[in-house]
């Protein structure tokens, strides 16, 4: 299987001050065409330091990406870096000269000097046009090894990626067999606990391999096969899943299907016909927005009220005094009226009422991290407590994570 490479060129990178998604977008792009991405780098715009990394990477894989570095600018060094490291010359594309003049005729503007730099390619390479910018790519074989130039700004990158390689590699790498990932979403069981359960697993698997990370709360375990066509790949991959589920199954609320508990939760309840809003007081509407994050929420979500302050617990949804005084507005007293008073008020098929302590101070005597959540539907409301750790944005998170596990598991499971 092709082995490749990642550059990513820019020192805003380096630094911290723009976040390198290029590279994980066409980690994923190589990963679809059966490319093994094998090293991720990030070079500054230093030539010295880019030449070293690019030779490095062209000595040892068979594919090398850089992305960034093709602009106007001084810094902006990736081709001529590149062409001195190969000792080809640098030529310049009519078409792109063309367009360069164009593009600043139009805008009424003058054209520098080193604007004509974008219309330059590496000699012997296949020009890949830029249908968002200006500076065109390069993509050539050196030595048996290919190299693919694409600018920085991600829109061009993309577009130019899909448009002008993605062709070529159907031609290249058409026979390499396949590689497929399927992922397993888990919510309610740490990283630790889920791979220690399946630990042997784990271990003798060599194909497929199997892969644990965590995002946003949820566990995932990313199994991954090589097989010559699509149908092998996929029964290796359900045969490894279905031997992880006997084991952890309870926690598993996605077999590939979902990108996470809220898309899962719109897409149980949208199957079920059943709507759902939220009263909100620690979560401040982040519930509702989540769930309306999934694609097809507007089919469930019907609302809902952000009651932050006691006085809008009783205002907004009419909560009775005598609960905030006797219980006070973190209990599960308040949490199972809110649940069932934003249900009535919305007319919706389940109610969620969120209250608790984000901190990060305490109230009303109760610790930070204290959660109520309550849930509402038929005639009966149900209320669970949590202690979650963490600063004030993660307890609010997972307070809404765990309210949409809620709902899976009472409701939809
Ligand atoms: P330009 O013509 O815009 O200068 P370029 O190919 O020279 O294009 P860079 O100058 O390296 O690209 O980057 C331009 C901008 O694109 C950066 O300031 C940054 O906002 C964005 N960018 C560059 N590389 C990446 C990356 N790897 N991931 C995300 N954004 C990036």
């Amino acid at each position: 299987m092709v082995q490749a490479e990642l550059i990513a060129v820019g020192t805003e990178l380096l630094m911290g001050q723009v976040v390198n998604t290029n590279t994980s977008y066409l980690a994923r792009k190589c990963q679809e065409n059966n490319i093994n991405v094998y090293y991720h780098h990030i070079v500054g715009d230093n030539p010295e330091r880019l030449a070293a990394t690019f030779k490095q990477a062209l000595k040892r894989s068979d594919l090398v990406i850089l992305t960034g570095g093709l602009g106007p600018t001084e810094d902006d060094l990736t081709k001529q870096v590149v062409a001195k490291c190969l000792g080809r010359e640098l030529r310049v594309d009519k078409e792109a000269s063309e367009n360069i003049r164009r593009f600043h005729q139009k805008l009424n503007r003058e054209i520098t000097q080193n604007n004509w730099r974008q219309a330059e390619y590496i000699d012997g390479s296949r020009i890949l046009k830029n249908h968002n910018g200006l500076a065109v790519g390069d993509y050539f074989v050196d030595n048996g090894s290919s190299v693919i130039l694409l600018p920085g700004p991600p829109s061009e990158m993309k577009m130019m990626f899909e448009r002008e390689v993605l062709p070529i590699w159907q031609d290249t790498f058409k026979s390499n067999g396949v590689m497929r990932n399927k992922i397993l979403r888990f919510y309610g069981i740490g990283e630790s606990k889920l791979t220690t359960e399946i630990q042997d697993i784990i271990e003798s698997q060599v194909n497929p391999t199997v892969a644990s990370y965590v995002n946003d709360y949820e566990v995932s375990l990313r199994l991954t096969a090589n097989a010559s066509d699509d149908t092998s790949a996929a029964v290796l991959l359900r045969d490894t899943g279905k031997k992880i589920k006997e084991r952890v199954g309870e926690y598993c609320f996605s077999d590939d299907q979902f990108e996470s508990l809220e898309y899962a939760v719109v897409y149980y309840l949208t199957e079920k016909g059943l709507t759902i809003s939220a009263a909100e007081s620690l979560t401040a509407g982040l519930f509702q927005a989540m769930v309306a994050d999934a694609p097809g929420a507007s089919k469930v979500l019907t609302g809902g009220m952000v009651t932050y302050q006691t006085i809008e617990k009783e205002r907004l949804l009419g909560i009775p005094e005598e609960i905030v005084d006797t219980f006070g507005v973190v209990s599960s007293e308040c949490a199972a009226e809110m649940a069932k008073r934003v249900k009535e008020k919305t007319g919706s098929d389940i109610g969620v009422g969120l209250t608790g302590v984000a901190g990060p101070e305490t109230q009303e005597g109760k610790e930070v991290g204290t959660v109520f959540i309550g849930l509402a539907y038929d005639d009966s409301v149900r209320v669970k407590e949590l202690h979650l750790s963490g600063v004030r944005v993660a307890v609010r998170k997972k307070a809404v994570k765990e309210a949409l596990n809620l709902v899976i598991k009472n409701i939809i499971a």
